[in-house]
């Protein structure tokens, strides 16, 4: 029986990326080597570095005047070196999660912030709209989806100040117009490749507004001017990225994989909404693409493990809810094909019938 993995992340990955990194783990282009034990300095692994930029920069349509960085630390890091580097007066916050909570938490070690709006009123169901970000704000952050929740900002929004954007969880998923943003960052585990690597979309210009004499480390001018090798990169994890990137051009680039999540999203959010048993959990406007949060409604909320032990039988895995949510997560990210969907929707109609 095939499995499927719906996992929120780490998660699923195109089967393409997992053979083609094994065999360059094994032997590297025929080398003789394995890509794990090569120098990063390399004729082969700058290559690599080279084309995961170029086709990434190709595939999201990033203008020109902006540098992409690999970097490690997780989004987590981004957290802390984008006050760090760009917080000099005040910086602008939209509280969505978790994950924008935790963003704001580390800002407030490097000055004053502001949290422009926040849905905790509502276990973060949806996202605020109608806020004022002040116009002196040194940047807006947002979270594009949260992960958590299953809501997601569909569309690339106007701002007056740098907008900042953690897009750890729906990267690549849809086109978009990076030149509405100043940085795009995101851990890799969902959408992209393995833990173990970040990637950061830099306006060049944003640089100028960083004053302060920081650690290296921590600078993004010193990862820029060393082409992402100011110290040594993941280079498995990068060679992962790229062959996902590949897959991604494969199937006819960005536009395309953008039609199969709306359908897949369809296709589950439609069952939730005509299956008796199941309820949304998120504003139907909102609804993530990615991450798909769902519960069991009133009568048949004791049905709950029933149903998980009885979707596991047909192959599902890794649909159990964020612990802050209950019930269902069903991360359905780029890598998951519509049969899997279509596995999980078959399987709540025969559940329907069951109980019903
Ligand atoms: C998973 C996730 C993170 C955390 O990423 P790390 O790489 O573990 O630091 C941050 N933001 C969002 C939106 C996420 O989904």
């Amino acid at each position: 029986m095939k499995k499927y993995n719906f996992n929120a992340g780490p998660s699923i990955l195109p089967e393409f990326t997992i053979q083609e990194t094994v065999k360059a783990i094994q032997n590297l282009n025929g080398s003789g080597f394995s890509l794990m034990e090569i120098s990063h300095r390399s004729k082969d692994f700058e290559a690599i570095l080279a084309e995961t930029i170029t086709l990434f920069k190709e595939l999201l349509q990033i203008p020109d005047g902006y540098s992409l960085l690999f970097l490690g630390g997780g989004a987590s890091l981004q957290f802390c070196m984008i006050p760090y580097n760009f917080l000099n007066t005040k910086a602008a916050y939209l509280n969505t999660g978790v994950w924008a909570s935790k963003a704001l938490k580390e800002a407030k070690f490097f000055g004053e912030t502001v949290e422009v709006a926040t849905s905790k009123d509502k276990n973060f169901n949806y996202i605020p709209k109608g806020y004022v970000v002040p116009a002196d704000a040194d940047y807006f952050h947002i979270t594009t989806n949260n992960t958590i929740y299953g809501t997601e900002i569909h569309t690339d929004i106007d701002s007056k100040v740098p907008l900042i954007a953690d897009m750890s969880s729906d990267i690549l998923s849809r086109t978009m117009d990076v030149s509405k943003y100043a940085l795009i960052y995101g851990g890799a585990q969902k959408n992209l490749g393995p833990a173990g690597v970040t990637f950061v979309i830099i306006k060049n210009e944003l640089l100028k507004s960083q004053k302060k004499q920081i650690p290296s480390i921590l600078d993004y001018k010193q990862h820029i001017e060393n082409d992402s090798m100011y110290n040594t990169p993941p280079c498995v994890p990068i060679y992962a990225c790229l062959q996902t990137l590949k897959w991604i051009k494969n199937l006819g680039g960005v536009a395309e994989l953008e039609k199969i999540n709306i359908k897949k999203a369809q296709i589950l959010y439609d069952e939730i909404d005509r299956n008796k048993i199941f309820k949304g959990t998120a504003v139907k406007e909102d609804r993530s693409l990615m991450n798909v949060c769902f519960v069991m409604s009133e009568p048949f909320a004791a049905l709950e493990d029933e149903f998980m032990e009885f979707t596991k039988k047909k192959g599902v895995v890794g649909i159990k809810g964020h612990r802050s949510v209950g019930g269902f997560r069903a991360s359905i990210y780029n890598a998951m094909p519509i049969e899997g969907v279509q596995v999980l929707v078959d399987a709540m109609k025969e559940f329907e019938k069951l109980k019903v």
